[in-house]
């Protein structure tokens, strides 16, 4: 009997148990949760360069502290060793202290010994902007913010490689602000059986930000549920896991998949036949492939399976999202028969296993 079958319209007897099948209710809008992967990198506030802000003096004057507007804006010098920004080597960006235009990155920032923040480069071209001084007797070079004219400081052809130059800064004139990471969310795809019954036990994970359901593993684009159902298609019902590596890792994912069902059963999953129901882990690269493989042999030679491991190992491939009523079915439907009878046996005895993965406490 195929799961397509068994989720028809109608009362199938099976293993010794009545189970009412599902009968495609209205979809349910849900199929968007709106969560997407942020790539990791710089939070710039201010990018907007070429819109130039100019204030009275007055007005600097009610927006800076005394000290900062007689070095940004009366073109002062601060004592050397006197400001913290010296000492400060963590990541982030310092930015205008008047008007937050990025100025520096501080891969740029170097010990240059003079007791003022010094850097090799700006943040962008069009960051600073420099002007020749020729006050105390001296022909310098000034840098000021290309966005609010604030005075910075100089900058000398002394510094270190790539550039070779010094900008010597008064820290008074800047604001730093240590680098925020989004985090890098993965995706991984993993098949084994009713796709309803992997979504939700692949939710109950922390780090894990969503799970879709839909199909992958064959060669047909954009199959339908009543396609692969069929046991027409090449394609096996699938999960994508959204997940947070730095709160999960693969290894506790691939933990999880062993124990979601019966990975020996061959071209189907419980009561569910047809290779649309095979098990299947989809790798990103070669490495990840290893470790799939290397964790299967350690599952062997524990003995822990009676028959050998029977999951597919796939090279990543398009993964076609189910119908929107098929996302998040079991949480939807909870009074379903399949869901009562197949789904929540099948939950409850895989997070017995790792208990320490769950998001809540069962
Ligand atoms: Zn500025």
């Amino acid at each position: 009997m195929t799961w397509f079958l068994f989720r028809s319209p109608s009362w199938f007897f099976v293993t010794g148990f009545f189970i009412a099948a599902c009968t495609h209710p209205v979809a349910t809008p849900t199929d968007e949760t709106g969560f997407r992967a942020s790539p990791a990198t710089w939070v710039v506030h201010d990018t907007t360069w070429t819109e130039n802000i100019r204030r009275t003096n007055a007005e600097w004057k009610s927006l800076l502290s005394a000290a900062q507007y007689r070095i940004t804006r009366e073109h002062g010098t601060e004592p050397p060793f006197s400001h913290p920004y010296n000492k400060v080597h963590e990541k982030g960006i310092f930015y205008c202290a008047d008007c937050e235009n990025p100025l520096f990155a501080s891969e740029t920032k170097f010990e240059s010994g003079t007791g003022w923040p010094s850097f090799w480069k700006p943040y962008h071209r069009r960051s600073v902007k420099l002007t020749e001084d020729r006050s105390l007797g001296m022909v310098r070079e000034e840098v000021s913010c290309a966005r609010c004219g604030a005075h910075l400081g100089h900058v000398f052809d002394d510094g270190p490689a790539p550039t070779g130059l010094r900008y010597c800064m008064n820290g008074l004139s800047l604001k730093f602000q240590k680098e925020m990471l989004t985090t890098k969310l993965e995706k991984a795809v993993f098949a084994q059986g009713c796709f309803w019954c992997v979504e939700e036990i692949f939710e109950s994970l922390k780090g894990v930000k969503d799970v879709v359901s839909g199909y992958a593993g064959g060669a047909e684009p954009n199959p339908t549920y009543e396609e692969v159902g069929s046991g027409n298609t090449t394609h096996a019902e699938s999960v994508e896991v959204t997940y947070d590596p730095s709160v999960i890792s693969y290894s506790q994912l691939l933990k999880v998949f062993f124990h979601a069902g019966d990975p020996t059963q061959v071209n189907g999953q419980g009561p569910d036949w047809g290779t649309q129901y095979r098990s299947i882990i989809f790798y990103k690269n070669t490495a990840q492939k290893s470790q799939i493989e290397s964790y299967m042999q350690q599952l062997t030679a524990s003995g822990k399976f009676k028959k050998p491991l029977s999951v597919q190992l796939l090279p990543e491939m398009p993964f076609y999202k189910a119908e929107s009523y098929h996302q998040d079915y079991v949480r939807q439907h909870s009074d379903n028969p399949y869901v009562i009878n197949v789904s929540i046996p099948r939950y409850r005895n895989a997070i017995r296993h790792f208990p320490e993965l769950l998001r809540h406490v069962p």
